[in-house]
C-alpha cells in the first residue's frame, strides 16, 4: 500500500510535495468524527447551516487567484480558466444554498381529514470521492448539497490535485463545527477503505470503471449511491448547419481543458456535405492554439499525467494504423511535462477505439455521416449517454433529432448547460444521480413519510 502520493507539476514534471495518505486508522477516525458530528449537524436549523455556507462562499471567491495557482500547478489548467472554476465555483455555492431551501421544504398531502406530510430526514455520513479535471467545482458539487442537507462528509480528493482539495477542505472546515468535513488524502486504496467503512452514502465523480468498483462494494451495506462518471459526448453537424457557430463550438468544446472534460466533444457526426468546409475550418483555428505552462499567456495546458497522456496517444496510434488520417497534430510534444500537440482526426469510423472509449484529450475527432439518421444511430451506438449537441438551421429538425439522442443533457444549436436549477445528469453507464437541482440536493435525504388524521 502506497504511503505517500507524489505530487506532481505536470508542466514540468517537478516534484511539488509528497504528500502523506491517510492510513486505515485515520479512514476509520475520519468517518468516526463525523458520525459523531452528524447527531448535532442534522439537528443544527437550516438557515444556521446556510449563514456558514455565505461564509465558504465568500471565501473561495476572496481566495480564487490562490487556488487557482495550486490548480494551474497540480494539474496544468490554463492559469484564467483555474481561478475561473474557483470563482464559478463559489456562485454555485449560492445556487446550492437556494435549492437547498426549496428542497428542505415538507411538502403536505390532503385527502378528506386524512394528512401526508413528506418531511426530508439527512442520511449520516457521505463519502465524498471525486476527480481531479474540476479539482473544485466537482468536490463542491457534491459537498454543499451533502453537508447543507444535514449530512456529514469524508472527503477524498483526487490523488492528482491533493493540495487543492486540502484548500478547499481548509475553507469549509473554517465555518463547519468540527467532524462536519474531513480530509483523507491518497489514491485507489484510501479510496477503498473509504467506501468499505462505516458511511451511509457514496456520492462519486469519476470514470466508468471505478464507478462499477464502487457500485459493487456498496452493494455489501446497500449503501445509497450518486455516481456521475465519464462521456463520450457526440456533436451531430446537420448539412444546413452554421459553420460560424459550429467551428468556434467544435474547436473549444473538444481542446477546453486539454479535452479532460467529462462532456468534451469526443466524437463529431457530419453530414458528407459539409464536411470538406468545416474541416478546413477547424484547422485554421486549431493552428492557432498556443500551447504551454499554464501560467503564460496560452490557450491550451499539459495532460494530467504521463499515464494520461499515454492513453491518448495509444488511441491515435491505433486510429492511425486502421486508416484514419491525422489532419493535425498527433505527437508528444518534445518538453518536459506531459504535452499533447492539439490534434484533429479524420476518416474515423466505429472500429476506431477513440470513436468508442472515453479519450479524455484534446483531440478532435470526425466521422462523415449520410444523413441525420445514421448519426442519430452512431450517436447513440455507446455505452454512455452522458452529454450531446446537435446543429442545424433549422430548428425544428435539430430538436426533432436532439429528442432522439439518449443522452441525459442535449443541447441544440448551443452547449448543454441549461437553465440555473437545473440538473446535470447522464444515463446509460455514466451514471445515476443529479448533480444540482431540487432533486439532487433530495439525494442527500430519506424521505419520513408522517400521516395522521385531523378531527
Ligand atoms: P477515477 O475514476 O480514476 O478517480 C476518481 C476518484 O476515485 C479519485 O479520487 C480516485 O482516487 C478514486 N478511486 C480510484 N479507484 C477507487 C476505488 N477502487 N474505490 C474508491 N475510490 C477510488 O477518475 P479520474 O481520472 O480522477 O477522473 C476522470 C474521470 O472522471 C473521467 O472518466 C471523467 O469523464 C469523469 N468525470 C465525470 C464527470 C461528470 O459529471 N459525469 C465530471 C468530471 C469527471
Amino acid at each position: 500500500m502506497r504511503k505517500f502520493i507524489l505530487d506532481i507539476n505536470q508542466s514540468n514534471g517537478e516534484l511539488i510535495e509528497k504528500i502523506k495518505c491517510s492510513s486505515p486508522g485515520e479512514v476509520a477516525s475520519g468517518v468516526k468524527l463525523a458520525r459523531k458530528a452528524f447527531k448535532v449537524w442534522s439537528k443544527t436549523p437550516l438557515k444556521k447551516r446556510i449563514a456558514l455556507f455565505k461564509n465558504i462562499a465568500r471565501d473561495l471567491h476572496k481566495e480564487r487567484k490562490e487556488i487557482g495557482d495550486l490548480i494551474t500547478k497540480e494539474m496544468g489548467k490554463v492559469n484564467r480558466s483555474a481561478v475561473g472554476e474557483c470563482e464559478g465555483t463559489s456562485y454555485a455555492i449560492e445556487e446550492n444554498i437556494k435549492l437547498a431551501e426549496k428542497a428542505a421544504e415538507t411538502e403536505i398531502f390532503k385527502e378528506d381529514n386524512l394528512v401526508t406530510e413528506l418531511h426530508r430526514a439527512p442520511l449520516g455520513v457521505v463519502a465524498v470521492i471525486t476527480p481531479w479535471n474540476f479539482p473544485v467545482g466537482m468536490p463542491e458539487s457534491l459537498l454543499s448539497p451533502a453537508i447543507l442537507m444535514g449530512n456529514t462528509v469524508v472527503f477524498k480528493p483526487s490523488e492528482n490535485t491533493p493540495l487543492t482539495g486540502k484548500a478547499i477542505y481548509e475553507i469549509y472546515n473554517r465555518y463547519l463545527p468540527k467532524g462536519v468535513i474531513n480530509l483523507l488524502q491518497g489514491a485507489e486504496e484510501v479510496g477503498e477503505q473509504v467506501i468499505n467503512s462505516d458511511i451511509d452514502m457514496v456520492a462519486f465523480v469519476g470514470s466508468q470503471a471505478v464507478g462499477k468498483k464502487i457500485m459493487e462494494a456498496c452493494s455489501k451495506n446497500l449503501n445509497r449511491l450518486v455516481l456521475e462518471l465519464g462521456g463520450k459526448d457526440p456533436m451531430i453537424i446537420l448539412k444546413d448547419a452554421d459553420l460560424k457557430k459550429v467551428v468556434p463550438y467544435a474547436v473549444h468544446g473538444s481542446l477546453r481543458n486539454s479535452g479532460q472534460v467529462c462532456v468534451s466533444v469526443e466524437r463529431i457526426y457530419i453530414e458528407d456535405k459539409l464536411a470538406p468546409a468545416f474541416e478546413k475550418l477547424v484547422l485554421e483555428e486549431v493552428k492557432k492554439y498556443r500551447v504551454g505552462d499554464g501560467f503564460d499567456d496560452v490557450d491550451m495546458g499539459p495532460m494530467v499525467s504521463e499515464a494520461q497522456r499515454n492513453h491518448v496517444i495509444e488511441q491515435i496510434e491505433e486510429a492511425k494504423r486502421k486508416g484514419a488520417k491525422i489532419l493535425l497534430g498527433g505527437e508528444k510534444i518534445d518538453r518536459d511535462g506531459f504535452f499533447i500537440e492539439p490534434t484533429v482526426i479524420t476518416n474515423l469510423s466505429d472500429k476506431h477505439d477513440i470513436m468508442v472509449t472515453e479519450t479524455f484529450g484534446p483531440v478532435i475527432c470526425i466521422q462523415k455521416v449520410k444523413n441525420a439518421e445514421e448519426a442519430i444511430e452512431k450517436a447513440n451506438n455507446s455505452v454512455f449517454g452522458l452529454g450531446a449537441t446537435v446543429w442545424s438551421k433549422n430548428f425544428s429538425k435539430g430538436k426533432k433529432v436532439a429528442e432522439q439522442i439518449e443522452s441525459g443533457m442535449i443541447g441544440v444549436n448551443q452547449g448543454i448547460g441549461g437553465v440555473s436549477g437545473t440538473p446535470w445528469v447522464g444515463v446509460k453507464q455514466s451514471g445515476f444521480g443529479y448533480i444540482g437541482s431540487v432533486d439532487g440536493m433530495r439525494q442527500f435525504t430519506a424521505i419520513k413519510k408522517i400521516s395522521y388524521r385531523k378531527k
